[in-house]
């Protein structure tokens, strides 16, 4: 059982996977919380690179193909071995934020995309996905104030253009669009205790066992 968990800056997605994993493993349900870009040592270090304010020079290509790097590390070392002992692996982000960020936001080309998203997975793709959906605006607001009482280090895409989260959340929607039975949008304005028993009900549904 693998879920991944979608959406932009601001949304709630840390917080609800949290949640939701605690209410699993009070069920007695062995849960793997992992997350994109990160997840494993070599994925966490991508991460540094690709985050890290310092390195705004880097060109959306090699930005790509680094998420495609770190990815195909954590699916080998922390996906497979997972689902393969049977636990419920919950990803916070995985192949559809490439899709929308480098893709839809970028202007990288989809199917090249989705043709390397295919090598980094090696075909693991979740059974359901929960899109947290927010205005930018909105969750942009609540992304900055988180970075400026934490580090602050992190703070290389919230800077990015209101125009840029706009195509981002676009993208989203066609995701959503086109693969309407995997990905299940959540209106992320909902109160977290509403984001969270929709997700809930979900997941128990989708549950194989
Ligand atoms: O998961 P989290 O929200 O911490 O993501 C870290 C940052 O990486 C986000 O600001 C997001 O905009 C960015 N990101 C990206 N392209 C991806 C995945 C994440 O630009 N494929």
């Amino acid at each position: 059982n693998l879920f991944s968990f979608e959406g932009g800056e601001g949304s709630g997605k840390s917080t609800l996977i949290l949640k939701v994993a605690e209410a699993l493993r009070v069920k007695g349900i062995e849960v793997v919380l992992t997350r994109e870009p990160g997840g494993c040592p070599i994925g966490q270090k991508v991460r540094e690179i690709l985050l890290d304010a310092r390195n705004s020079e880097i060109v959306s290509r090699a930005e790509l193909l680094l998420y495609a790097a770190g990815r195909a590390q954590h699916v080998e070392e922390v996906i497979v071995p997972a689902l393969e002992r049977g636990a419920v692996v919950l990803c916070d982000r995985y192949c559809d934020s490439t899709e929308a960020y480098q893709g839809y936001g970028r202007g990288l080309d989809l199917t090249l995309i989705r043709e390397l998203n295919q090598i980094a997975t090696g075909g693991i793709y979740p059974q359901t996905t929960f899109l947290l959906d927010l205005p930018p605006e909105i969750g942009l607001g609540r992304a900055l104030s988180r970075v400026e009482t934490a580090s602050g280090k992190e703070g290389r895409f919230e800077r990015e253009s209101l125009r840029f989260h706009h195509r981002v959340r676009f993208g989203y929607w066609q995701l959503a669009a086109r693969e309407p039975r995997r990905m299940f949008m959540i209106d992320a304005r909902l109160s977290p205790e509403g984001v969270f028993e929709a997700t809930m009900k979900k997941i128990l549904g989708a549950m194989k066992v």
